[in-house]
């Protein structure tokens, strides 16, 4: 596979380097030179296929001959190795549960893939790199578990003090060995902006291998496609009506991944974007002008973008046509009195718990499906699980949570993090010393 930059300043590099790199030198994102086509053979068995083997079929079509076959396989099937179950909770809704991973939420897929494939061609050649990666909490979580005792990597997370839930803090900073926690006094955007510039710093370039796994790095994007085409296999199995995807959104990487299966020829009806109070996304669809803004704070906190970072690569795919995304994608915003209230009526009716990120896409798609006259089946991508965001869930539905066993051996365990202001200067010194 080739890749280019979204800013078309640097030169097309392949799927190795754009894994190592994470960033081009231009600061654009790396994007596939072509989004390949899959068979008609592929999408008639699709109801049939394991999330792996979607994954293993997807994965081939992009990074070709780079990793042989049999190895592909195999480093899918070990990243893959948890269910992301299609739950059906009434008449024409389902819920992709996408947090059945080892941190309990979807950023696990793009974690897991990655560090495979990182291991892989660092395997071949004997190097050592630093992994920098700016988490507004569960991305974090996920590459640390991801990398975590990966030989040859060492990992250093920045996470914006205080903005982060205690289950994810213990996540993220309870891991020691290759995996370093530092927390910022700043906002999840200091923590970007500062990792961001480490990578364009030339002394830092000189000194170390520094690489990326934030959503910017295109391995962790491929893998946010399989799960797209799993639901959809997996809707088609009860019904024939068109089929929509809502995505909670915050740097967009996930909602990306449903695009590429959609160039990939995943016959989606619509995409509804969902987002909380930072509703950048959502004001472009309306205006057409993408403005940024200081990201505020909301109970959906792995959501609080206020520069999602994705943008670029959800126009390119689009060939950077406004009218060509609007047509494709629906914009929907909604605050915390919103994901508190939803929270407790999915509760109440269904029996069901969502997350705060997860109630934000539930509701979207909902207020989509009632708002259009055609009938289509609707999937709700469910980021987290609820016992992530135990306060904010038990406060709305007033009932205890029960704990899944790896949160509570986990939240007994001794807090290791740096502190940190959130100046560029100070990271760069630490990571050089
Ligand atoms: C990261 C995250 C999101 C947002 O995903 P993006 O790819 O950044 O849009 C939504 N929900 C949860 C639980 C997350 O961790």
């Amino acid at each position: 596979m080739k890749l280019y930059s979204t800013k078309k300043e640097a030169a097309e590099v392949n799927f190795q380097e754009a894994v190592f790199k994470g960033l081009p030198e231009d600061n654009g994102l790396y994007m596939p030179s072509s989004i390949p086509k899959l068979p008609d053979s592929f999408f008639s068995r699709l109801s049939d296929l394991s999330l792996p083997e979607i994954g293993f079929e997807v994965s081939r079509a992009f990074i070709g001959d780079e990793i042989p076959e049999a190895e592909l396989e195999k480093l899918i099937q070990d990243a893959m190795n948890f269910p992301a179950p299609v739950v059906h909770l009434y008449d024409r809704l389902y819920a992709l549960e996408l947090f059945q991973g080892p941190t309990l939420a979807f950023k696990d897929f793009g974690a897991r893939f990655m560090s495979r494939m990182m291991g892989h061609f660092l395997q071949k050649e004997n190097r050592e790199i630093n992994i920098l990666v700016a988490t507004s909490g569960d991305t974090g979580s996920a590459v640390a578990q991801g990398f975590f005792n990966v030989p040859g990597i060492r990992v250093t997370i920045l996470y914006p003090k205080g903005k982060v839930s205690f289950v994810q803090e213990q996540q993220l900073t309870t891991n020691g060995g290759n995996i370093t926690a530092l927390e910022i006094d700043g906002t999840f955007d200091d923590c970007q902006r500062m990792v961001k510039s480490a990578f364009l710093d030339s002394d830092l370039k000189k000194a170390m291998n520094l690489s990326s796994a934030n959503s910017i790095n295109i391995a962790r994007l491929i893998p946010q496609s399989f799960y797209y085409f799993y639901a959809y296999g997996q809707v088609r199995k009860s019904t024939d009506l068109p089929v929509v995807f809502c995505t909670p959104s915050g740097n967009f990487g996930n909602l990306c991944g449903g695009l590429i299966a959609f160039r990939m020829g995943l016959p989606v009806h619509r995409f509804v974007a969902a987002t909380n109070a930072n509703a950048i996304v959502p004001e472009y669809l309306k205006t057409g002008k993408f403005e940024p803004k200081p990201s505020v704070q909301t109970l959906a906190n792995a959501m609080d973008v206020g520069n999602p970072s994705n943008f670029p690569r959800l126009l390119g795919l689009f060939d950077g046509e406004h009218a060509n995304v609007v047509e494709w994608i629906e914009g929907a915003d909604h605050n915390d009195e919103t994901i508190k209230a939803t929270i407790k009526a999915v509760y109440d009716q269904y029996q069901y718990t969502l997350c705060p990120h997860s109630a934000i896409g539930y509701q979207a798609l909902k207020e989509y499906q009632e708002a259009q006259d055609e009938k289509t089946a609707g999937v709700f991508l469910a980021t987290a699980h609820p016992a992530k965001f135990a306060d904010t869930v038990e406060q709305a539905t007033h009932q205890p949570l029960e704990m899944p066993e790896r949160l509570a051996i986990l939240v007994q365990r001794e807090k290791k993090a740096i502190p940190m202001k959130a100046d560029f200067e100070e990271l760069k010194e630490w990571l050089l010393g």
